[in-house]
């Protein structure tokens, strides 16, 4: 049994607890967030919670839980749930219609929901070997930007590259120029060119808040940064292609499709210098 948390109420998981003409469930109407559990801390918390709630603003859903108060639910479900290390999910909607209808007024009183699960399974091998992903369209819409729940393009991006045995899609979009990157299904890339590190601009992709916490590492190492829009026919000039997630850290890209990349030195650094970061790490008291 799981104990989660919705609406100021502590349930097991497999309770009834959202109703059916809930905007999230109707419409995607909702935004979340992920956030590492490490040893009792949740891990960048407050850097998590201020995109969400710029992004709630940014949509008009109601924000009804301050970051302490966020944090307290989360320390009572890992203690209740038995768990120091996993991930903790966040969920907030708009709220529940009376009947469907697309249309909403300002005065919703918004779903939220909080939930301490153990961490998805990895094979630790394979930040030593490094992991293939696979190109595919990016289909989504452009609040990307935003973390937002309709997740379906990014959910059937993830089945097409794991059918295929691959970890996870390298996206891509169009302009007059060429396909460019964007990021993941539910992660970002960086790529090194031998002299310095290239990030895909955040136009309507997610500001990762592992990207932002890399980038500063690599800032304060002398690495120089470059944020443009990164084109498919580049990877083939590329040193190291590094993926990058609260959940995957810094993940060496060995394979894109059938092109080889070498495990390069960068990722090896960054990911070690990430991992201090997060150790040392210490949220809300
Ligand atoms: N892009 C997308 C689409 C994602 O779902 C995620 C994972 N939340 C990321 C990037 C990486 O973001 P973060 O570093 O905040 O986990």
């Amino acid at each position: 049994m799981l104990y989660i948390f919705v609406n100021g109420k502590i349930l097991d998981s497999e309770s009834p607890a959202i109703k059916v003409f809930d905007r999230g469930m109707v419409f995607g109407d909702g935004l979340y967030d992920v956030i590492k559990l490490q040893n009792g801390n949740f891990i960048f918390l407050e850097d998590h919670i201020e995109r969400m709630k710029k992004s709630a603003k940014f949509f008009g859903i109601k924000f009804p839980y301050d970051l302490e108060e966020i944090y307290e639910i989360g320390q009572k479900l890992s203690k209740m749930n038995d768990l120091k290390e996993g991930e903790l999910y966040l969920q907030l909607t708009r709220g529940v219609d009376i009947i469907r209808d697309h249309v909403f007024e300002d005065d919703y009183e918004p779903t939220f929901v909080e939930i301490v699960q153990p961490v998805r399974k990895m094979n630790p091998e394979i930040w030593q070997v490094g992991a293939r992903v696979l190109l595919h369209p990016d289909l989504r819409h452009n609040f990307c930007e935003h973390k937002t729940t309709d997740l379906l393009p990014n959910v059937i991006a993830k089945k097409y590259v794991r059918s295929r045995g691959a970890y996870e899609a390298l996206m891509f979009r169009s302009d007059e120029v060429g396909k460019y990157v964007t990021e993941g299904a539910s992660s970002s890339y960086i790529f090194f060119d031998g002299e310095k590190i290239i990030a895909p601009k955040i136009e309507n992709i997610l500001p990762g808040i592992t990207r932002i916490k890399v980038l500063w590492l690599a800032k304060e190492m002398d690495i120089e940064i470059e944020e443009r829009r990164v084109y498919i026919d580049e990877l083939l000039k590329m040193k190291e292609v590094i993926l990058l997630s609260t959940l995957s850290r810094v993940l060496p890209i060995i394979k894109v499709e059938n092109f080889e990349f070498k495990k390069g030195e960068i990722a090896k650094k960054l990911d070690i210098a990430f991992m201090d970061l997060c150790a040392s790490h210490l949220s809300v008291k």
